[in-house]
């Protein structure tokens, strides 16, 4: 660090009880012409304006003790009056921080959590300086024993720098490295363990009886394969999971060194667990989605994101390779690193393949169109959804799951997406240069042609007509040369309705009416509550039942709520639909799809 950074902030976990930080932020030669200050109005990871400068409550300027005038310029920026040439401007303004996400700001007398996006104004014009960030303690002896942990630098030969874990001074070398450094502060469980040769850190907020050995053993595999699948060293020096345990919740994401997780206290293994549940295996899945972006969009990144503009929309049809392929990877590194087996790898992906064929919306929306409106469909789902919108996350992992079978059974397991992966290491991560929106598909026709002649440019064009289509893939096909048999069967006996009910055991309340349906055709809607059907009470927890001795072809009546006013319809039920994927190993493999699963699966 050549000199004292001109951009200083403090944050102060001050009013925990009204959930307020009290940030300042100090530029030591504001812009003559009077200092604009930015708040983001999204956060990298999550692609949807949230405006977080609406948890801006208070904000002044000062210079030398006197105030200046602030002047609101729009939703997320402000203007301080010139001061005097020389002087130096602080800004101190007020954030509410209650949003019990990974996403925003939290604070409550138990911990505090903050992504920069939320708390740091940026500088305009000096965005790409280096700053200081003085993290203050709180006030009170009950918060005395908090700690911090963040992956954000300590500037090295500061007397005021923080020490490790500890509260003070820490550095960035510019705002975009400031924000993607979340900061959790408070009582919490700390855990350490090695992948090739990197510490790594596992912070846990909230009470939780976890196994912490068993969970750092299956991360330090996880993170261990990952980093040899793209080559050491690894791109990090450190890596953080700073989680959050609640009762019941999930989410997570990623940053450049670290990432905010949220989890269900069941989820975590505890003491004497000797099975995987489905809940610690989904967390794991969760730990090894947002590793894999630590080079799958946190290096490797579309030219779209590269750099970010944080005041508006980013658009980019690109999603599925970014969100997609990490979500194919993340359950991979499982089966890969030997934390889970092969037939518990092929039930989570049959229940991915599931997941995309209940939503009619997948023919109706690319993954590419998907991935381009992110920001008003598929991160602003309402109850058309599933009619409406395809996931980029879910099929965007099976086109990458059938482009790396398609690639191991031309090349006969001498090429896969592995090898795509690691030339968009080499080629982008490595370098900084965005990923161009078409140059995907050049890639992958290289990949494939250095594999075997001919299949390169055949896989390219079934990516660019997967990704811009709307057919179902051929995940049939492309499994049976690894010896695995595809079966889509219906879920459960009986008849369908064609709906899906709002959580919760009492009332039947519909959520979704699935396009075509027989509720749709029968007049039913989202948010509609039924009382019953032909003439007996039906609740949350007796519908299934009710369907389950009915056949398609049926003729109900159904009574049912709409703005408090009874409707009777007559429906006629459909059969169930056969959208339940089960994958399993066929009866006779032979020794060619024995060696190509190998490859694939490692067992
Ligand atoms: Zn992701």
């Amino acid at each position: 660090m050549p000199h004292q950074p001109r951009v200083s902030y403090a944050i102060a976990p001050a009013r925990p009880e009204a959930h307020i930080f009290d940030v300042t932020c100090t530029v030591a030669s504001p812009d003559p012409a009077g200092q604009v200050f930015r708040l983001p109005a999204w956060i990298p990871g999550s692609y949807m304006i949230r405006e977080f400068a609406r948890n801006i409550v208070t904000l002044r300027a000062e210079c030398g003790g006197r105030p200046v005038a602030v002047e609101k310029l729009d939703k997320h920026s402000w203007r301080a009056a010139p001061v005097a040439a020389g002087r130096a401007l602080t800004l101190s303004y007020e954030v509410y921080a209650w949003d019990l996400s990974v996403r925003a700001a939290h604070l409550d007398a138990t911990h505090g959590f903050f992504n920069g996006t939320s708390v740091f104004l940026a500088v305009e014009g000096k965005t790409d300086e280096p700053c200081y960030v003085d993290i203050l303690p709180p006030d009170g002896p009950a918060l005395q024993t908090w700690k911090v942990a963040t992956t954000l630098r300590r500037p090295a030969g500061n007397p005021l720098a923080a020490p490790a874990m500890g509260f003070g001074l820490y550095y960035a070398e510019n705002y975009d490295e400031l924000v993607d450094h979340p900061v959790e502060m408070g009582g919490f469980t700390h855990a350490r363990f090695e992948a090739a040769g990197v510490p790594h850190d596992i912070v846990l907020t909230g009470r939780h009886d976890c196994d912490l050995e068993r969970l750092c053993s299956d991360l330090s595999r996880i993170c261990t394969w990952q980093i040899e699948l793209f080559g050491t060293p690894a791109p990090v020096d450190r890596y953080l999971f700073l989680t959050m345990v609640v009762g019941d919740g999930y989410g997570g994401l990623e940053h450049r060194a670290s990432t905010a997780l949220l989890t269900g206290r069941n989820d975590l293994p505890y003491v004497g667990m000797h099975e995987h549940t489905d809940g610690y295996r989904t967390f794991l899945g969760l730990c090894s989605h947002e590793y894999f972006h630590t080079w799958n969009v946190k290096r490797i990144k579309p030219a779209a994101f590269a750099p970010y503009d944080l005041a508006t929309e980013n658009y980019t049809r690109l999603l599925w390779a970014f969100e997609g392929f990490t979500s194919y990877y993340d359950d991979l590194a499982l089966v890969r690193s030997g934390v889970i087996g092969v037939e518990d790898y092929l039930t989570l992906l049959g229940k991915t393949m599931s997941s995309v064929l209940r939503g009619s919306g997948r023919l109706k929306q690319s993954v590419a169109e998907s991935s381009f409106d992110a920001w008003i469909k598929y991160y602003r789902q309402d109850e058309n959804a599933p009619n409406a919108i395809v996931s980029y996350y879910a099929k965007g992992a099976l086109i990458a799951l059938a482009l790396d079978l398609q690639l191991r059974a031309a090349s006969a397991g001498r090429k896969s997406l592995d090898d795509v992966m690691r030339l968009l290491w080499q080629r982008h991560g490595l370098t900084g240069e965005g990923v161009a929106e078409d140059s995907l598909f050049a890639l992958v026709a290289e990949v494939g042609e250095a594999g075997l002649k001919g299949a390169g440019r055949r896989l390219s064009r079934w990516l660019n007509d997967a990704v811009e289509g709307t057919e179902d893939l051929a995940l049939d096909e492309f499994l049976r040369p690894f010896g695995i048999e595809f079966r889509a069967e219906a879920a459960a006996k009986g008849a369908s309705l064609g709906v899906k009910l709002a959580g919760g055991n009492g009332e039947a309340k519909l959520a979704n009416v699935f396009d075509d349906g027989p509720a749709q055709r029968c007049g039913l809607s989202a948010g509609d509550v039924l009382v019953a059907i032909d003439g007996l009470k039906v609740t949350a927890a007796s519908l299934d039942g009710m369907l389950a001795r009915r056949q398609g072809g049926e003729q109900v009546t159904i009574h049912a709520f709409r703005r408090d006013e009874l409707t009777t319809v007559t429906a006629e039920l459909a059969p169930q639909p056969a959208d339940t994927v089960k994958l399993a190993s066929g009866k006779r493999v032979s020794a060619a799809m024995r060696a190509l699963r190998e490859g694939w699966l490692g067992s």
